[in-house]
């Protein structure tokens, strides 16, 4: 992994402060982080992987995280 990537505690900041794509909140009841796969990283330019569980609405949200911390929808 990239030396200047998102620590995991930087990509889980990321991960939260990203608006749910449906209700706009930003309360996440769930998340689940893992770096991300070799295809992903290919594919995405992905450094970390993240799975939201939304508190308000309860939509399930997948995103990727890049080496410049940019967050996008896997
Ligand atoms: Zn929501």
């Amino acid at each position: 992994m990239n030396p200047e990537s998102p620590s995991r505690e930087r990509a889980e900041r990321l991960a939260r402060a990203h608006a749910c794509a449906k209700c706009g909140e930003y309360s996440w009841k769930r998340l689940r982080l893992r770096a991300a796969t070799p295809p992903e990283q290919e594919a995405l330019n992905a450094v970390w992987h993240a799975e939201l569980g939304c508190g308000v609405c309860g939509l399930h949200q997948e995103i990727v995280i890049d080496h410049e911390g940019d967050v996008t929808p896997a």
